[in-house]
């Protein structure tokens, strides 16, 4: 029996977090897998019935789960809240309270929606990237920082990039192995040219090297490999990246593929996994039933393969997905003429269905 935390958060979170919940469901009663789920609160929903974006009650079940899945936080109504107790403050919390230090961002181009990218379609089809970025460190989380006031009444602002060889290590021994089960190349991303720090990164991944000798290790300056993403984006297998590195490149490679809909990710530590699509709460379509839930479904597949390790329900997913669009069917945002147009919780029924073929 594995638990499971559902945390849907805000806007269309609670939508698509309905769909992923059918296909749970559908596991269950084939009974494919024994799961035990349970629901609570994060974000500007959690904020507005308990005053904190992050309840205690939250955090201590999320770390008592095998995985927690989660929808999206944010909303217009809390823009302008206290920086403190901002919904996204209830995000960067949860993945430090679980220390969520590796975050895998996959960018593949589904052969149904290769005209959905702003590139053109020979550039970005078979594109299969997975950006594995350091989530739980670096300039997001240094100190010293803040913004003071100096007697010259100038102001200060100041953020720190820290890393310590151990993080550096543990994120990219993640890689190493996800490369391992890859097409066995790493693309170590950083800035050592300029950024001590990341100097520091670039030979503990160096010295690490010898351990994967099947591994073919590289390396490149971020704004090069910002260039490369558009130029070529075929040439890279595992890109391994800093904090904010990876925030920037992970949002840039899965433009690529055109549709922020379909975009799963995981966030692992050594205890705990927290699985969510990319993109946030939509506020500008949320309530409508017009969300697509196939990132949170695809988030769900991730789970399986990563926390629940069962390599082989996650392909049924993956493959209901496909079934689903070559049959044409599509939600709003991925709709093109000729194509089938259904609303969430239509969408999430078609997966469903799918997964029984
Ligand atoms: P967003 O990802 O919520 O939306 C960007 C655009 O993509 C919108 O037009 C939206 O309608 C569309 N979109 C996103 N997901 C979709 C889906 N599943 N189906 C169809 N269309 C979809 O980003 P934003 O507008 O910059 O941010 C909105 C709120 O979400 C903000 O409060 C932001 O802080 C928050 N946010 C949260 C997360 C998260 O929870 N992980 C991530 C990014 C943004």
């Amino acid at each position: 029996m594995k638990n499971i935390y559902l945390l849907p958060g805000d806007g269309i979170g609670q939508e698509i977090m309905a769909e992923a919940v059918k296909v749970l469901d559908w596991m269950q009663s084939r009974g494919l897998v024994s799961l035990r789920m349970s629901e609570g609160l994060i974000g500007g929903t959690a904020y507005d019935r308990t005053g904190t974006p992050l309840p205690e009650a939250t955090v201590s079940a999320a770390k008592s789960a095998d995985a927690v899945l989660l929808g999206a936080v944010g909303g217009t109504q809390w823009e302008a809240l206290d920086y403190s107790v901002r919904p996204e403050r209830g995000l960067l919390g949860i993945r430090k309270a679980l220390d969520l230090y590796c975050n895998l961002r996959p960018a593949q181009v589904f052969p149904q929606l290769a005209n959905a990218s702003t590139l053109k379609p020979e550039v970005v089809s078979g594109i299969d990237i997975m950006v594995v970025r350091e989530l739980s460190s670096g300039i997001y989380f240094g100190e010293p920082r803040g913004v003071e006031t100096l007697p010259d009444g100038r102001q200060k602002g100041l953020n720190s990039l820290v890393y310590y060889t151990d993080e550096i290590q543990r994120v990219a021994r993640r890689a190493f192995e996800i490369a391992r089960k890859r097409q066995k190349r790493l693309c170590s991303v950083d800035k050592a040219n300029v950024l001590e720090c990341t100097e520091l990164w670039r030979k503990t991944v160096i010295a690490m090297a010898p351990d994967y000798p099947d591994v073919a290790l590289s390396h490149m300056y971020v704004d090069n490999a910002a260039m490369q993403l558009i130029r070529n984006p075929r040439q890279f297998d595992v890109i391994l990246t800093t904090n904010m590195f990876g925030d920037i490149l992970s949002d840039e490679a899965s433009m690529l593929t055109g549709s922020i809909g379909m975009l799963p990710s995981a966030s692992l530590g050594d205890q705990s996994a927290l699985y969510e699509p990319i993109h946030g709460s939509a506020p500008d379509i949320a309530g409508q039933g017009v969300a697509n839930p196939l990132a949170m479904i695809l988030s769900v597949a991730m789970m399986f393969r990563y926390t629940l390790d069962q390599p082989a329900l996650a392909e049924r997913i993956e493959r209901a997905v496909h079934l689903v669009l070559d049959a044409g069917v599509r939600t709003a945002d991925i709709w093109e003429p000729g194509m089938t147009k259904v609303g969430t919780a239509a969408m999430g029924d078609a997966v469903v269905a799918a997964l029984t073929a």
